[in-house]
Order: C-alpha cells, then structure tokens, then sequence
C-alpha cells in the first residue's frame, strides 16, 4: 500500500529535516522525502495522497510513559480505547506500565498484550516490564525471559524498589540485557499519608503533603546505582527543579541517565488542587511556579529529554472520592500536543523542533525503540498536526474511557488531524 503525504511541512529532529516536501511511504515503511513538485498534483501511479498543505508533519509521537490498564482494569480503559486515546492525540506508539492486574511480571502477560494490541490496537503498544514480582519490591522478575519476549523496558513505576540492595541488583540484572529501567523517585518514609505537594497550599487545605525532597533523594539514590551498576536508568515524571539538577549533573558526569516530565508539570502548579479538585491529582504531585520554570528551562537545555504523558485513567466514580482517598493520574493523551504546543510552543518557551524531538526521537531513543523518526526504512508512523487550529477540551468528546482531566474547558491551539500506523491511517 503506497501512500503520499503531500505537500505538507515536514519536520523530523531525528534528520534535521524540517522543510516544505512530500513524504512517501510503502508496505509499512517511510521511502522518503521528495521535492512537492515531483510527485505531480495527485502523486505517482498507483499511490494514495493525502494532501497535507498547510500542516505540520512529524513522525507519530511516542509516549514511554502510558497506563493502559488492560488486563484487570478495563473499566478504565483497555488496549482498544487507550491507543485510539493515542491516536487522536497524535501518538503512534505507547509504552504501557506493568500495574496492570496481572501485573506484567511473566512473559505470558507481555506476550498477551503485544497480540491484543496487534488485534485491537490503533497504535504500536510495547510493553514494559516489572522489574520486582508484582511488584512487591523484593523478589526480582525474570528480566531475561520479560525481554526475550518482547519487554522494551522495566519499571515498577508507582511502587518504587525502597530497598538500595534490591534496586542495585535489579539494575545488574537489567544492565546485562541492555535494558532500560524506569524509576518513579520517591522515598517513601518521607510520603506516607501524602495527597498533595508539601507547602503553602497544602496547609491551607488540610492535605498532607508529599515533600519535594522525597523525589530528589529518590532520584539521586538511583542516579548513583546507575553509575556503579552501568544501567541505563531512565527517570520517570520528574517534577521538581532540583531532579533536573541531579539529571544535568549525573549527565555531566556520564551516567546513562536520561529524564521525562509531563505535560501537566509545565501547565500547572499545586494550586489546580484548590477546591479539592481529585483531577489535579498525581503522584509525584504538582509542585510550584519555581519548579515548573525550571522544568521548562531544563527542557530547553536538553537535560530532560523527553515529554511524557503518564496517561492514567481512573473511573468517575474513583476521583470523585474525598481527595485524600481518590487515586493519583490523570489522562494524557489526547491533550498532550495542544498542551505543549499552546504553553511552551506558542509562549517562545520552546521551539517547535525541540517539543517534537521531546516527543519523538528522544523518548525511543530512551528505550531504544525503533521508531520516532522519518529516516527511510523506519515505521511509515506518522502524524499531522493544524497549528492553527483553536479547540476546547471536552472530556465527553475523548476516545479514552475515562474523563479524568484537570484540562476542560481549556481552549488550546495545536490540534492532531491525522495519524498513519505503518503506513495505515488509524485515524483521520
Ligand atoms: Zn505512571
């Protein structure tokens, strides 16, 4: 199946690549780049066109950061409704967390979800693994049989390895199979009770707070277990400023560490949590105008590399609990792009080319997963964007299951019009 993307601007921070050309795709893969003019008006024989004059055109987003909650937890979403969330925020592949239920801590469940998603997915689903039996934290998983059968990375994400000895060993362990390990940062003797950033805020609630210290120690004690062990260590949702800080650091000092944050961490403070409002909660929580400056400016620097959304559906009936008892997550997908576009893009905050390569070739390259780009021979992954586009927020319009977002009403510029799976168009 050919298939040619006219005439649109195409922009891959994988190349440098980021002029006005038609973008060819066949049986699955990108052919390649040529001149607007070569193809002629309705592209060369026996090719379908798409005409993309007028829009921006980049390889499919990819979000390592993903909760698709199937198998346990379908009625938040499952692998169908999860990737069509991704596909209308312009994703074409996910990265899923093992919190699932089974948790994927055996290689039947990876094994699973990978067929699910290649039966029902509208995106690339890779699955990543536990690094500890359901993670629990102390007996560690069979990383070697996870990776043999299909494991891209392993996490424990939200229920972070507490014990140093532990983490130095599944660290070992990874590091001889090259896999990357994701860390959630949180020492948790300094969290228990915790709903919400510890400050002003919080006191003024009533909430118990989650200090910002808690996720720099966490972050520091894994960034030197990574040192010592050589494991590439991947640091998940940082929130705070000073977790940039030990990312620059351990990067200067040539560990091989690299770092995500979410597009509600650049968006928000802990003041969204005011009224109790369940939808701004997450875990690490929202944390205060200093961090998210710093977080933007460590984005700009190139010292987090990646935009994560750590999508994590919740049902209704969930987050609308007492704010202490209401689960952490909120949705990410479908808001992602215009979030980044309209707050960082828009504002001069950061440059388009660095927001899509903070959305592309830097979080595969991350995992090492062999997508994000437009080179020919890579995945025919692709997706369009109108910049120009102005659109509201309406949870009730969301291919997710849930509508757990503190984004409604939020008018936003940027929106995904289409997205191309291996060269199929998944959604238009
Ligand atoms: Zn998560």
């Amino acid at each position: 199946m050919k298939l040619i993307v006219r005439g649109g601007r195409v922009l891959d921070p994988s190349t440098g690549l980021d002029r006005v050309s038609d973008l060819i795709l066949d049986d699955g893969v990108v052919v390649g780049i040529s001149p607007v003019a070569e193809t002629g008006r309705d592209g060369m024989d026996g090719m379908d066109v798409v005409d993309a004059s007028g829009l921006l055109v980049t390889p499919g987003l990819v979000d390592i950061h993903v909760h698709l909650r199937e198998p346990g937890f379908e009625y938040k979403e499952d692998i169908e409704s999860g990737t069509l969330a991704a596909a209308a925020g312009g994703f074409t592949s996910v990265c899923c967390m093992p919190n699932t239920d089974p948790a994927i801590d055996t290689p039947a469940v990876v094994r699973q979800i990978i067929e699910r998603a290649e039966a029902a997915g509208s995106a690339r689903v890779f699955p990543i693994a536990s690094l500890t039996r359901a993670m629990a934290g102390d007996r560690l998983s069979e990383i070697a049989e996870l990776k043999a059968a299909g494991a891209c990375a392993i996490s424990d994400d939200a229920f972070p390895v507490q014990n140093s000895e532990t983490m130095r060993r599944g660290m070992e362990y990874c590091a001889q199979f090259g896999l990357t390990v994701m860390t959630h940062n949180e020492d948790q003797s300094l969290t228990v009770g915790g709903a919400m950033n510890e400050g002003f805020v919080a006191t003024m609630m009533g909430v118990p707070g989650i200090p910002r210290v808690s996720e720099d120690i966490g972050a520091a004690r894994n960034i030197l277990l990574s040192r010592l062990t050589g494991c590439r260590l991947h640091l998940l949702h940082i929130s705070t400023g000073t977790t940039a800080q030990l990312l620059r650091w351990a990067k200067e000092a040539g560990a091989p560490v690299t770092g995500e944050t979410a597009p509600h961490y650049l968006t928000l403070t802990d003041e969204a949590c005011q009224g109790f409002n369940a939808n701004a909660k997450m875990n690490p929580p929202l944390r205060t105008a200093k961090d998210r400056a710093a977080l933007k400016a460590a984005l700009r620097d190139g010292t987090i590399d990646a935009i994560a959304t750590d999508h994590a559906p919740h049902a209704r009936h969930e987050k609308e609990r007492e704010f202490d008892k209401a689960p952490f997550g909120i949705l990410g997908l479908e808001t992602a792009f215009g979030l980044i576009y309209t707050h960082l893009v828009a504002t001069g905050d950061l440059a388009l080319g660095d927001a899509i390569r903070c959305m592309t070739s830097a979080p595969a390259r991350a995992l090492g997963l062999p997508v994000g780009t437009l080179q020919p021979g890579a995945p025919a992954d692709v997706a369009l964007f109108d910049l120009n586009a102005r659109w509201t927020v309406d949870p009730a319009a969301f291919r997710s299951k849930s509508r757990n977002t503190p984004f409604a009403g939020w008018e936003l510029q940027g929106k995904p019009v289409m997205t191309i799976v291996g060269g199929r168009v998944v959604r238009a």
